[in-house]
């Protein structure tokens, strides 16, 4: 597209704004759109915190989605006569630009997708036949041009859709919830006691009796436009209804469908290529392999071959041979999973092929017999069978077991890796995201990963590698706050923090610590936030300070894992000088806002690498290279280093204390808009940072 066209773009979304953007911001906007309408597969765009990137996002999509909207209306009546790359408000600029929108992108066929088009029972799957072809094609209109937009937990929808609420345009939104946040029937949650898989089959098998299911009557109850959560939970409460149905139904009317991540994979069937808007996309990989890794303990395998037995003998005479013949097979690869657990040894892994070769699944016919555990209904009857004498933490048994059955069929060594844990569990651990980002490609008609740092961008290579080359975009934007009002120092500390083994100079990494931290206060106004490595050295550091009795001239909280209020109560006095600890990846180290006087300065003791004793990581080192340890180390002290600058007038210094960091190796990986804010100094004397700030303090 050309530079005229995309200033055009850019003009026009810049009157939609309800404020005056940021340049950054601004462009953001115009390349969603663009990337949008040119019908772009992969699109990742890179702007820092504090950037205003959600909204960016907002107007870019929403602009698109009203211009796709009234083309399609207005299709029928008008043929673009100019350019088929110039829609008719490029070319005269007086024109209604609602009325000429870019060109829709040619959508792709997706022949399951039109197959199967699943509707608001979760339970059942219509098929495409002639005879119902007319009613689906009807509903499945709506299901075209939609936005799933996720992002990491509900608070974060919460303000994105807040973030809808002021803008001009008029959308549908819905959210998409899980049970657990949505079920409103006390009875079925006190009965399913905080257990997940209790409570979707509880519900599955009792909603037709759910008072909240009978009376749910989305069109005349859910009236509003834009549903976040709560909307959700207010209404249903006003009305009686169920809102976690509710959810499912509206959303196929929404235009805009927010959805955590882990509910995104399962969603998606829902619609007809969905445009898919991945924010806060660093924790987006790292949250799907987690969503579709699975385990079986011994103890399970033992209730399920005691409950498929039982099913047998009682239903023996009435199920039809084809089901006592997949019983059977699914009681003997429960036994052979048992003699393998217990002759296995924990602490190696297992090659999946040779496994698959031990267990005898070459000599089945694992297609039909992953149908027939796909086959809700009959997974339902067998579950509750099963479950019905069995305590809480065992439940849902058969459910673990036919997705662990599953996911060992469907995966390869390159994407998941087998072992055995300690209390004769055997897990399966998703490494790769391979299959995942596959099925999002197909599935979708474009995809977009927004977030503030998500360089280095090791795991969307496997976009890259997937689609073709003009299909993949990646851009990134400059941090709209000047040179002088945030600075990164590298201090090279004589002691290196390496945990890798226990610490010998522990006491020493102490005292160096304290005089670092008692330099560096006395120069730093009003807040500043410590990221230590692990939170046991926090805790040493803690006895350290209280042993010694350590005097700051701030006062200084230390962040626990069990203490949400300590954020509170740290804000409450940082105005006047006040120390927060916490650690690189934990619950303060992402997402939270710490703007001005939170923090005028975030210090990171040590390079935070992760440890090596999980398989998992050692098998993705083997895998994609040391350069991926170092990439994921440096993407969470990116995230840290993101707390510090928030909007446009706030600064800030960043101390990253470890020689290790100004090795060109690391030092590359920070962040663009840094690398010419770095200074390396051996030792901190003092600052003149803040003195012409000092009276805005
Ligand atoms: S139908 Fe709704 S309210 Fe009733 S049990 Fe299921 S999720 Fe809960």
């Amino acid at each position: 597209m050309n530079k005229e066209i995309e200033g055009r773009i850019r003009e026009r979304i810049k009157q939609q704004y309800p404020f005056t953007p940021y340049q950054s911001q601004l462009d953001l906007s115009k390349d969603i759109y663009v990337s949008l309408a040119q019908g772009t597969k992969v699109s990742i765009f890179e702007s820092p915190t504090g950037t205003g990137k959600s909204y960016a996002l907002i107007e870019g999509a929403l602009n698109y989605l009203d211009d796709l909207k009234s083309n399609t209306l207005i299709k029928q009546k008008q043929k673009t006569q100019n350019d088929d790359d110039m829609p008719d408000w490029f070319n005269d600029p007086d024109i209604d630009l609602k009325l000429n929108p870019l060109q829709k992108p040619i959508v792709h066929e997706n022949k399951q997708q039109k197959k199967h088009v699943k509707l608001i029972d979760d339970d059942a799957v219509f098929d495409y036949s002639s005879s119902e072809e007319n009613q689906i094609n009807l509903r499945a209109q709506s299901l075209n041009d939609k936005i799933i937009y996720c992002s990491r937990t509900h608070s974060q929808l919460k303000q994105f859709i807040n973030e809808i609420r002021r803008s001009k345009h008029k959308v549908r939104v819905s959210t998409i919830g899980s049970r657990q946040h949505l079920c409103v029937n006390q009875s079925i949650l006190s009965k399913a006691n905080n257990n997940v898989n209790k409570l979707n089959h509880l519900c599955k098998t009792n909603k037709k009796q759910c008072s909240y299911f009978k009376s749910l009557d989305t069109t005349e109850q859910y009236i509003q436009e834009i549903f976040d959560i709560n909307d959700l939970l207010s209404v249903s409460k006003k009305c009686q209804s169920c809102p976690y149905y509710a959810a499912k139904e509206l959303s196929l009317q929404a235009d805009i469908i927010c959805t955590p991540y882990q509910l995104l994979m399962e969603s998606i069937d829902q619609y007809i290529e969905p445009i898919i808007i991945v924010d806060e996309a660093h924790n987006f990989g790292s949250a799907l392999l987690q969503t579709e890794s699975c385990e079986i303990s011994l103890n399970q395998l033992n209730i399920i071959i005691g409950g498929i037995e039982d099913y047998r003998k009682k239903y023996h005479q009435r199920v039809k041979a084809k089901t006592l013949y997949y019983l059977n097979q699914l009681l003997q690869l429960s036994k052979s999973l048992i003699e393998k657990i217990k002759t296995k040894q924990s602490g190696n892994l297992i090659i999946l092929l040779d496994f698959m070769v031990e267990i005898g699944i070459p000599k089945i016919n694992i297609i039909k017999l992953i149908k027939f555990v796909q086959n809700k209904d009959m997974r339902q009857r067998i579950n509750g069978f099963i479950d019905s004498t069995q305590n809480v933490t065992q439940y849902c048994s058969f459910e673990c077991f036919c997705k662990f059955i599953q996911q060992l069929i469907l995966t390869s060594q390159k994407e998941s890796i087998l072992y055995i844990e300690k209390q004769n569990t055997m897990k399966l651990s998703k490494i790769n995201n391979y299959s995942s980002f596959q099925a999002l490609i197909d599935k979708s008609r474009n995809l977009i990963f927004l977030g503030g740092t998500l360089q280095p961008l090791n795991e969307f290579e496997i976009f890259k590698e997937r689609v073709e080359q003009i299909d993949f975009t990646f851009k990134e934007y400059p941090h709209i706050i000047s040179k002088e009002r945030c600075q990164l120092l590298i201090i090279n500390a004589e002691l290196e923090y390496s945990f890798k083994q226990k610490n010998e100079n522990l006491n020493q990494l102490m005292i160096q610590t304290y005089s670092l931290i008692q330099n560096i206060e006395k120069s730093i106004p009003e807040g500043i936030v410590i990221f230590m490595q692990t939170y046991t050295f926090l805790e040493q550091f803690k006895q350290y300070t209280k042993a010694q009795n350590l005097q700051y001239s701030k006062q200084i909280f230390f962040d626990e894992k069990q203490n949400p209020q300590i954020l509170e109560k740290y804000s409450e006095v940082a105005k006047k000088g006040a120390i927060l600890l916490s650690v690189v990846g934990g619950s303060l180290s992402e997402g939270i806002n710490f703007s001005d006087h939170l923090a005028r300065a975030v210090i990171i003791f040590g390079v935070p690498y992760p440890n090596l004793d999980s398989f998992e990581l050692k098998e993705q080192i083997r895998i994609n290279g040391n350069q991926y340890y170092d990439n994921i180390t440096m993407r969470a002290v990116n995230q840290c280093i993101g707390r510090v600058i928030r909007h446009k007038n706030d600064y800030g210094l960043l101390f990253l204390i470890d020689k290790r960091f100004s090795e060109e190796k690391l030092k590359q990986k920070f962040s663009t808009w840094l690398q010419n804010r770095i200074t390396i100094q051996n030792d901190f004397k003092g600052t003149e940072f803040f003195e012409s700030f000092k009276k805005l303090i």
